[in-house]
């Protein structure tokens, strides 16, 4: 048996970060990677998806992810390249000395080993019309009707791309309305604005069967209606990628839910971490990491301050919607104080000049002087003004103190000192 200082199971952006990290702290450090480095974000998620989304038509999107992906995977095996880093290209399994992974031991082991997408039990999901995100990405044709089941992050996205491409959309999604960590305000105008540009949505609508293309499904008032599609997308969710090797470790987790661990992303056993979409926590390329980050920093007994309750997300549909902190809706049902400060990209300078005028920005601050709790925005780069605002309610800033802060002349971020 080998015996190493930290052993990685999986290299997604969650595993190759805290490897990286970790290596540079001088830890010496195994990944066990079962496929391509770069895990689900950079082969078939963030960036394929993002490559789409910047790419005028099908045909060059599919050109720009065969360039993009790889040079970026050769970016990885770079820094996985590290003299403290071992590389170890298949499957990690635990063996029943639970330090121990293949053929090393450590003290301290960490878990990343993402999701898989979650399929949804109805009749007809087999069919070969049926396709998650990864299947939609490898499609060599362009579909001419593309119904998408889920109006989540992953399924607004590839409603607007595919849409900007040329393919028929419709969406059928259970709840009331789309991206439910969303404002549900900037989520029903993002809906709008997507319905306006032609891409149809089924809302409060369960799918009950996929046969030969047509997906039936019951609408809000119980009756059942069907749509015809050359491609099915589900885009439902996606689940924790639990082993069957983890039972022999004996920390707790759940197939649904994913490994429990706690503010440390340790799980119930000593030195086991888990970090990424396989605790469940924040199914985020930049959580995976951030907590790779911090489990490092608590093995070496290095603190940090990183604000796990502060975790800005981004969809990046046409326009693009992005937030931080709690919508308006959840401190409502809290009856947490606050108040609600809003403007619209209309009357922002720089957004007439490039002629995107649809947007909105909601800020939450507490009452009085008090400090922002949160922003929720629609509009062109909306990720980038979530971004900034991210960076204040970390340092614990005031709208005040926001306002102060000179923003350049015409800028998209002066809509952030707009807010009434
Ligand atoms: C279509 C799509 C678009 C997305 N877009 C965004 C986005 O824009 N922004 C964003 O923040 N997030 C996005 N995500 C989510 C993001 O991809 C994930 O949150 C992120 O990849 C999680 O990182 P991870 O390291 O936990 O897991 P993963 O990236 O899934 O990596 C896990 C790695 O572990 C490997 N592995 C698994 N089991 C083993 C084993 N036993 N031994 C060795 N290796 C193993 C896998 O092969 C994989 O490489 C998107 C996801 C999808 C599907």
């Amino acid at each position: 048996m080998k015996e190493t200082d930290l052993i990685i199971i999986g290299a997604g952006p969650g595993g190759y970060r805290a490897a990286e990290y970790a290596a540079k702290q001088g830890l010496k450090v195994v990944v066990f990677e079962g496929a391509e480095v770069g895990g689900t974000c950079l082969n078939v998620g963030c960036i394929p998806t993002k490559t789409y989304v910047h790419s005028a038509s099908f045909s060059e999107a599919r050109e720009r992810m065969a360039q993009v992906v790889p040079q970026l995977r050769s970016g990885v095996e770079g820094i996985l390249s590290h003299p403290n880093i071992t590389l170890i290209r298949e499957k990690g399994i635990f063996s029943a000395a639970h330090n121990t992974v293949g053929d090393y031991t450590a003290p301290n082991i960490i878990i990343a080993t993402g999701s898989d997408s979650k399929p949804i039990p109805v009749p007809g999901i087999d069919s070969p019309k049926v396709v998650d995100s990864t299947g939609l990405l490898s499609l060599d044709t362009l579909p001419k009707r593309l119904c998408i089941i889920g109006a989540g992050v992953i399924g607004m996205e590839f409603a607007s791309v595919f849409h900007r491409f040329g393919s028929e959309v419709t969406v059928i999604e259970f709840l009331k309305e789309c991206l439910p960590a969303l404002d549900s305000d900037i989520a029903k105008r993002l809906r709008k604005q997507m319905e306006k540009e032609g891409i149809t949505f089924n809302m409060q609508c369960g799918v009950k069967q996929i046969a030969d293309g047509e997906v039936f499904f019951e609408n809000k008032k119980g009756q059942t209606e069907s749509v015809e599609a050359d491609v099915i997308l589900v885009a439902t969710g996606r689940k924790p990628r639990v082993q069957s090797d983890f039972a022999c470790v004996g920390f707790d987790y759940d197939e649904r839910k994913g490994i429990a661990v706690n503010e440390h992303f340790e799980t119930t056993v000593s030195g086991i971490y888990a970090i990424g979409d396989v605790n469940g926590r924040q199914m985020l390329a930049h959580a995976a990491e951030m907590q790779g980050i911090h489990v490092v920093n608590h093995i070496i007994g290095k603190e940090d301050n990183i604000r796990f309750d502060i975790m800005p997300a981004a969809i990046f549909t046409s326009p693009e919607a992005a937030c931080v902190g709690p919508a308006e809706d959840w401190l409502k049902e809290q009856g947490t104080p606050f108040e609600c400060h809003k403007s619209f990209y209309r009357a922002n300078g720089k957004a007439l000049a490039m002629g995107e005028t649809e947007g909105m920005v909601k800020l939450c601050t507490e009452p009085g002087e008090g400090r922002i709790l949160s922003a929720h925005i629609f509009g062109a780069h909306a990720a980038d003004l979530v971004q900034e605002v991210t960076a204040f309610i970390t340092l614990g800033a005031t709208l005040r103190q926001l306002r102060e802060t000179v923003h350049i002349h015409p800028t998209l971020s002066e809509v952030l000192i707009e807010v009434n």
